[in-house]
């Protein structure tokens, strides 16, 4: 028994399977074609208590921590989601943890449980059109006056910002680009506040990706998420959840692939026989299924040190690179079995080509993975 497949974890895993064939299959293609997931979607999710996973009790969540949360990616994927439909599903994983770590009362009742009772939908606002890498660089700034903050600037690729009630917002405390940075949570509907382009993608369909302006906007200061100039600090300790989220997408995506490349080749006939007969290909899926179980295997191992507290950045961006490494081998190799089927709107390994190309550039590219792993050797 592994320490993702405990008594409980599997009962949560059958939860998760039973809840993505019931709500999601039938109209996944439908929210994929419509650029969204209905809020109804969030609100089922709540019921069972699946958005609340990794968030306590206390802030109105189910409880469990990031192995289950890893358990629920995993098991959306195993059953034939996606990882576009988790980015869009679970923003809140992105958006709240800030607010949950400041024990900001007010801001948990207004915020984190209406988000965990899926009654709203909350995004994370980093990345800015001059930049996204350098999160030190931000340069939407806000200024201090009385018992608000006057903003200013521009967010972009933000992950369910079409839809979202409250942004959690990265700003400039002091001149653009000091990297003195504060978190503000911004309501929609605050003038100045818009909403700009829904933004067309390769992938991740399903998930709403918005331009944000803020044009002299103004926010209360009870809305700062824990300290001033507290914020790039809180930034990067939730940096080691999300990368280990993406991680678990990418081999559970890859997990997935290997799954439907495997029954392909033993289906599909190709010059009287059926694929799998090829030695050539029997050795793919060898290969396919060995960078898999790898990935897993490290991801796992430095999650349950992410989730026993310990340091392990480095760890971490190794974890992301690793699994984000296979799972762009096996997309294509699985692509690739589906000859021209692959290359079909129909086919489930096309949406994941698509989907996973994005793993290796969100919550920081492959490329700031190994700055951080250069560094961590000393480099
Ligand atoms: C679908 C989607 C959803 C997203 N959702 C969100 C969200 O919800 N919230 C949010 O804040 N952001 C979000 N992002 C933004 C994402 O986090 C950024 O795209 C990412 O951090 C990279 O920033 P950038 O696009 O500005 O690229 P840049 O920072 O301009 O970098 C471009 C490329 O240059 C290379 N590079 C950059 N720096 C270095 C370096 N130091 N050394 C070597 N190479 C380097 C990398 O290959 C990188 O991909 C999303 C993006 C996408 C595509």
């Amino acid at each position: 028994m592994t320490i993702v497949d405990t008594p409980e974890r599997r009962q949560l895993r059958e939860l998760t399977r039973s809840f993505v064939t019931r709500e999601v299959l039938p109209h996944l293609s439908d929210w994929e074609r419509a650029g969204e997931l209905p809020r109804s979607l969030h609100e089922s999710a709540a019921k069972i208590g699946l958005l609340g996973i990794g968030f306590p009790e206390s802030v109105g969540g189910s409880g469990g921590d990031l192995l289950d949360s890893m358990v629920v990616t995993e098991e959306i994927i195993r059953s034939g989601g996606s990882s576009g439909l988790i980015a869009a599903l679970f923003t809140h994983g992105i958006a709240l943890p800030h607010i949950v770590a400041a024990q900001d009362e007010a801001l948990i009742e207004q915020y984190v449980r209406p988000a965990l009772a899926g009654t709203m939908i909350g995004a994370l606002a980093i990345t800015e059109p001059d930049g996204g890498s350098d999160v030190a660089g931000i340069r939407t700034c806000a200024v201090r006056d009385g018992d608000h903050y006057v903003v200013n600037g521009a967010k972009t690729y933000i992950t369910s910002g079409v839809r979202a009630d409250f942004v959690t917002t990265a700003v400039c405390t002091d001149f653009p680009g000091s990297g003195s940075l504060s978190l503000l949570v911004i309501d929609k509907g605050t003038p100045g506040f818009t909403v700009g382009r829904r933004l067309e993608k390769l992938g991740w369909h399903c998930s709403d990706t918005a331009e944000l302006s803020f044009a002299d906007v103004r926010v209360p200061v009870s809305n700062r998420v824990g300290p001033e100039d507290t914020g790039f600090l809180a930034i990067m300790q939730q940096f080691a959840n999300e990368r280990i989220s993406l991680a678990t997408q990418a081999y559970a995506t890859a997990q997935r692939c290997v799954d439907l490349a495997v029954r392909w080749s033993r289906d599909r006939q190709a010059f009287g026989r059926p694929l799998v007969a090829r030695q050539v290909v029997r050795h793919r899926l060898a290969e396919m299924h060995s960078r898999t179980e790898a990935a897993r295997a490290y991801v796992h191992e430095v999650a349950e040190r992410v989730a026993a507290g310990q340091p392990v950045v480095t760890e971490v961006a190794i974890a992301k690179n690793v699994a984000v490494s296979a799972c762009d081998f096996v997309v294509d190799a699985a692509l690739q079995l589906h000859g021209g089927f692959g290359y079909m709107r129909d086919a489930e390994v096309e949406r994941h080509y698509r989907d996973a190309r994005l793993l290796g550039i969100g919550g920081g590219a492959t490329e700031i993975m190994n700055e951080i792993i250069a560094k961590g050797m000393g480099l």
